[in-house]
């Protein structure tokens, strides 16, 4: 339920309101300058509107009877800004591009698509280390090693870090050619038995050293290390178990605004109502600092790899609060169109963009097919900076 004040109540008259609420055992929200709105939140039934509507001071009682209400733009209407790296990401901040590989390849690859995104002007640089594929059977990333390879990215070029967590990984064991990576030890990625125990454990090498088990190499945990964003991939959209995990291990309870970011994105399928609540999940756990990101939903239109979905972002935003970016990479799966797509999401209101950027995209490891080159990639930072 919201409660919203006359203009010019009074502090008292807005106290009131919010020690009804207490009284009743919820908690209250209060926003907007002139006129407050106080959000009533935590109650599992209907309220009795009478009971604040006579009260002084309050103008309109509206019960909310949408499922979501931390991340309601009815309850919380002014927009929820994202901290990266110095800057803000949401409605009315300057637009901002994320953007670089998407996988994480080589070392040399990797700074040199560090050093194009950076000279095109992007505020941050993403690549996955662990890879959710359409086929599971084809490359997963390079895994501890890929976020070791983007700690020299943020290195060399300042830029923060996207990255995705996918979920029960443990290390990457092959890289593309099907070959252990020589930087690793193949000892040390072996699944071990313990005596008595069913449970392959990984040991090392990790932040917890050889003698930790399975569950402490798991890869969310280096992600939260490694990465300044963690990315929601469109296949986990709903994964709830990890989008928990996520949230405990990214959050901050005592200063709930400097969580760390999740870049969460829609499911391929879901509705713009289950995507809002897998954001009011990762807010109801605890980090409310949710950055959405449309990537084009499923079934695709013709010739497309999804049916690209920068339309909604007007209704998205009627919903939430939250910053909006898109993503016409995946949208369209196809290079000549990401630039059509990103001007496309920027004059429907994006807040940002996604955009797959190689130093080469005929030789990218990952989607080479949706991928631009740091030509077309400055070219999309400058239409994004000088979006009013
Ligand atoms: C990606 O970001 O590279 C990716 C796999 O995206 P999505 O989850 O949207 O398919
Ligand atoms: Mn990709």
């Amino acid at each position: 339920m919201i409660i919203q004040m006359r203009e010019g109540a009074t502090s008292d008259q807005v106290t009131a309101v919010v020690n009804q609420i207490k009284d009743m055992g919820y908690s209250a929200n209060i926003s907007g300058a002139d006129t407050k709105i106080i959000g009533l939140i935590g109650n599992p039934h209907k309220v009795d509107p009478d009971l604040f509507e006579r009260l002084d001071g309050v103008g309109h009682v509206e019960q909310i009877t949408d499922r979501y209400k931390l991340v309601n733009r009815k309850v919380h209407p002014e927009p929820r800004l994202v901290p990266l790296n110095g800057t803000m990401i949401g409605e009315g901040q300057p637009r901002i591009v994320i953007a670089g590989p998407c996988a994480v390849e080589d070392l040399e690859t990797m700074l040199e698509a560090g050093r194009i995104v950076k000279e095109a002007g992007a505020h941050g640089f993403r690549a996955g280390a662990y890879k959710p594929r359409t086929a599971g059977i084809d490359f997963q990333g390079y895994g501890l090693l890929g976020l070791q390879r983007l700690d020299r990215v943020k290195e060399t070029t300042g830029l923060p870090i996207v990255t995705e967590a996918t979920g029960a990984h443990h290390h990457v064991v092959t890289g593309p050619d099907g070959k252990i990576p020589t930087e690793i030890n193949p000892e040390d990625i072996a699944p071990k038995f313990i005596k008595g125990d069913k449970r392959p454990y990984f040991m090392g090498p990790g932040r917890y050293g050889k003698e930790e088990c399975f569950e402490k190499v798991h890869s969310i945990f280096h992600v939260t290390d490694h990465a300044d964003i963690l990315q929601i991939g469109t296949r986990n959209g709903q994964a709830y178990g990890l989008l928990q995990t996520v949230a405990e291990l990214t959050r901050n309870l005592k200063h709930p605004e400097k969580s760390k970011p999740v870049l969460l994105k829609r499911g391929m399928s879901s509705s713009l109502k289950e995507f809002v609540n897998c954001a009011e999940y990762l807010a109801a756990y605890g980090n409310p600092n949710v950055i959405l990101c449309l990537r084009g939903i499923q079934p695709a239109k013709d010739g497309l790899r999804n049916n690209p979905d920068y339309d909604q972002i007007p209704l998205l935003r009627k919903m939430t609060n939250l910053p909006i970016v898109f993503d016409p990479s995946h949208a369209y799966g196809v290079r000549d169109m990401v630039v059509y797509g990103a001007e496309a999401a920027l004059g429907h209101g994006a807040d940002g963009l996604l955009i797959e950027a190689h130093p080469d995209p005929q030789k990218a490891l990952t989607d080479g097919h949706q991928t631009v080159n740091p030509d077309v990639l400055e070219k999309i930072v400058r239409v994004a900076e000088n979006y009013i």
